[in-house]
């Protein structure tokens, strides 16, 4: 059995890049539904315990637009989901301030 994980430092996947990191270099991000039937909303969850599926990414528009191009979050969360307020949150000051300590 080959692992390269240590249950300290766990490792999650970037929906962007697919690149493996510690979990607390990545944001967690969660389903908002939506109300309407309208597609769910992708949002950050900065304490990581949301409940529900997560996915995770470098909190880096990089790696958003990867995420987006490629179809990640639809995989993550297994549906389509609405990501537009999620980029700008990523690009907001306070976002930033927040992952980038
Ligand atoms: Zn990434």
């Amino acid at each position: 059995m080959v692992t390269h994980s240590s249950p300290s430092r766990p490792e999650r996947t970037c929906v962007g890049c697919r690149q493996v990191a510690p979990r607390d270099q990545l944001v967690r991000l969660v389903r908002e539904s939506a109300p309407g039937g309208a597609a769910p909303r992708v949002r950050p969850d900065p304490t990581g315990s949301a409940a529900g599926r997560g996915a995770w990414l470098h909190p880096d528009t990089s790696c958003l637009d990867l995420a987006l191009r490629r179809g990640g979050f639809a995989r993550s969360f297994r549906g389509a989901v609405d990501t537009g307020p999620l980029a700008r949150e990523l690009e907001s000051p306070d976002f930033t301030r927040t992952w980038n300590r």
